[in-house]
């Protein structure tokens, strides 16, 4: 299995079949598992062997086939799965730290990271430094000796900045610390993550692994030592786990993931280039678009662009809402990474919460708009957002 590509994985990683043989991968809806003797239930007690389950909420048959398959496709050596993409963010963070440790995280995050970040883990006594997350100079500058984590999105929400990865790891390792790589928005499909130097990647499985807007779920993916020893006994504990059933629907998603995420990612770059320029808009953002400040260090880390773009419209919120309301295909919503084309607008939807001077600091203007390219056609999404901007 390890020489097998991407996409074989995709549909064949992690596969366990039960004594029938069924094709399709089973989905145990089971909390409990029996033991045949009192013994065998010590044992498993004592130290649970592979493909041995004590208990839902601490593994599932079918919630581990979904494990070992993200797994095998990021090249990590073991992976948990949790309720969301938060559980998987905040249970990482709190089972790594303790009150007088200090996280250094890039300030460019999606809300509810915020949130964990700068208000739960300042409260729990954990020191806090935020940084511009493109600048290795002030990442550099923030590391102190109690430094343990490094705490990054890939490409930020929803600004699309794009962040120096391997830059970061080796200020991050210089200081003994641990990298851990939010990596939702640019999806598992166009960046070897883990390779670049990071230590612990994050998904929220509700984005492009579902992909069609149906579950919940997230996953840490890291070191056998890491997911056993420090991932697991927090989450297990505390509650978190993945259901079954939202397992066995990212399971069905992952086989059609690298489709999926193609396409939509072509689909990305032809808005990018439809509009680059267009006189309705004061800036455009694709890390793949030639305007982006990034676009080398992107096309060095990424494979494709991602399937996100970001336009920041003329006339600010009215200019904003006018596009918006005007859309025919792409439909308002927070979500992204769906098979439907999807559109936000930051300042007043995920980043409502943030001061006008914060919302400043983070790039967020009253223009700008969020777009997640869904599966629809390329050219009747480009013909939307043309005509929308027309209207602008
Ligand atoms: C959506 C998202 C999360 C949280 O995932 P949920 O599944 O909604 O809990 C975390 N980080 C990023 C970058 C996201 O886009």
């Amino acid at each position: 299995m390890d020489t097998w590509k991407p996409k074989t994985k995709l549909v064949h990683a992690g596969t366990k079949r039960s004594q029938f043989g069924e094709l399709s991968e089973a989905m145990f809806l089971t909390q409990g598992f029996a033991y045949d003797t009192a013994e065998a239930a010590e044992a498993r007690f004592i130290e649970t062997q592979e493909d041995e389950y004590i208990y839902a909420r601490y593994g599932n048959p079918t919630v581990r086939m979904f494990e070992e398959r993200i797994a095998a496709l990021e090249g990590a050596e073991d992976a948990f799965a949790t309720a969301s993409g938060m559980a998987a963010v905040s249970g990482t963070l709190f089972s790594m730290l303790r009150a007088g440790d200090h996280i250094v995280s890039a300030k460019a995050l999606f809300g509810s990271c915020l949130y964990i970040v700068d208000d739960v883990l300042r409260r729990w006594g954990i020191e806090v430094t935020l940084v511009d997350g493109t600048d290795l100079d002030a990442w550099r500058a923030a590391m102190q000796p109690n430094t343990k984590v490094c705490f990054l999105e890939a490409l930020s929400n929803p600004t699309l900045e794009v962040i120096d990865i391997a830059g970061v790891a080796e200020i991050t390792h210089a200081a003994g610390a641990t990298l851990v790589v939010d990596n939702v928005f640019v999806t598992p499909m166009f960046q070897r993550t883990l390779e670049l130097g990071a230590d612990v990647v994050i998904y929220s499985a509700t984005k492009h692994i579902d992909g069609q807007g149906r579950v919940m779920g997230g996953v840490v993916l890291g070191t056998r030592e890491f997911i056993r020893k420090t991932f697991e006994p927090f989450n297990k504990h505390t509650g978190p786990c993945m259901s079954p059933f939202n397992a066995w629907v990212l399971l069905k998603g992952m086989e059609t993931l690298a489709l999926r995420c193609d396409a939509q990612a072509d689909t990305a770059q032809a808005v990018s280039d439809a509009v680059e320029g267009h006189n309705k808009l004061s800036r455009a953002i694709y890390p793949f678009a030639h305007s982006h400040p990034q676009q080398a260090l992107a096309k060095a880390q990424m494979t494709k662009g991602g399937t996100m773009l970001a336009l920041d419209i003329s006339g600010g919120k009215d200019g904003a809402f006018r596009f918006l309301n005007a859309l025919k295909i792409v439909t308002l919503s927070n979500n992204l990474g769906d098979a439907k084309s999807l559109t936000t607008h930051p300042a007043t939807t995920t980043h409502q919460r943030l001061t006008d001077a914060e919302r400043a600091g983070l790039g967020i203007t009253d223009g700008l708009v969020r777009l997640s390219m869904g599966l629809e056609d390329t050219d009747d999404l480009v013909a939307d957002i043309l005509q929308a901007l027309d209207a602008v």
